[in-house]
């Protein structure tokens, strides 16, 4: 591993059953970086994410996270990530205070400490009022909220996030987009899985797209651009990946509506 690396994942290969669906990944993060991880449904970024969550175990190749390898059996390097995952389970019949400060015990917080902190974030993102209320009542951008509050409560080193702006208003977005560059500018480290590749473009300054189980493309959305004739990261990852087909495709399906 780089001395500087805070992620270093080494020739990474998982299956869940015959066929490898992550077939050799090598990639070293940075502190400070912001890892826009992209590709197709089913290219593996969910799985690559759990290996580092530490919710896979039985996957091939080393895994470092702070120079800790992440099968040596000590779950301290857990408590340096923060996690937003994607549609996130949440335990409804809390309520978000009491979610706050389970989270925050998990991770080794004070009560008081993760309530103030919770309390203060909730206020940022206007859902302060309803803390007291069960979280079944919440809207789909208030669970996300929420979900934003508790993975970032114990301060993390890294922060892995799963299409986190579902159901975030256009404001949040905003504040939440803020945020990251803010914790990257202090050197986080964030990875950002998404499908949202206006966003990823932005924010990003590193971009690692996966097609099948392996890494396509990896650098900066103007390195990007240099392997595409295409301007946009969308139509970067079109061309990468090898669909031109859209149009056809939406010409079909409308044709099986109106036979
Ligand atoms: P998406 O963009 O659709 O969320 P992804 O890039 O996150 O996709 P993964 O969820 O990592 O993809 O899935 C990679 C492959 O592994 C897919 O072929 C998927 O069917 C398979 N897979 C994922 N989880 C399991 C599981 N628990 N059991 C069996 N196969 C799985």
């Amino acid at each position: 591993m780089s001395n500087n690396s805070v992620i270093s994942i080494s020739d990474l290969k998982m299956k869940y059953s015959e066929e490898y669906v992550l077939k050799g990944i090598d990639l070293q993060i940075e502190p400070g970086q912001i890892i826009g991880y992209i590709g197709p449904n089913g290219a593996g970024k969910t799985t690559t994410i759990k290996v580092l969550l530490g919710m896979i175990d039985n996957f091939e190749g080393k895994v470092e996270i702070f120079g800790q390898d992440i099968t040596n059996g000590d779950i301290e390097f857990k408590k340096k990530i923060g996690y937003v995952p994607e549609g996130g389970e949440i335990y409804e019949t809390l309520t978000g205070q009491e979610y706050i400060e389970f989270i925050g015990k998990i991770y080794g917080l004070e009560d008081d400490v993760a309530a103030t902190r919770g309390r203060k974030m909730a206020g940022f993102f206007s859902i302060e009022e309803t803390l007291g209320d069960r979280i079944s009542s919440y809207s789909k951008g208030m669970k996300q909220k929420l979900l934003i509050i508790t993975a970032l409560i114990h301060n993390p080193q890294i922060i892995i996030l799963d299409e986190p702006l579902n159901g975030l208003d256009a404001n949040s977005v905003l504040v939440f987009k803020e945020i990251l560059s803010k914790l990257a500018a202090a050197g986080k480290t964030i990875f950002y899985s998404s499908h949202l590749m206006d966003v990823v473009e932005k924010i990003s300054n590193r971009i690692i797209l996966i097609s099948e189980g392996q890494i396509i493309a990896d650098g900066t959305f103007e390195e990007l651009k240099t392997l595409s004739e295409k301007g946009s990261l969308e139509g970067i990852f079109n061309e990468l990946t090898g669909f031109h087909e859209h149009e056809q495709i939406a010409k079909k399906i409308i044709e099986t509506l109106e036979n």
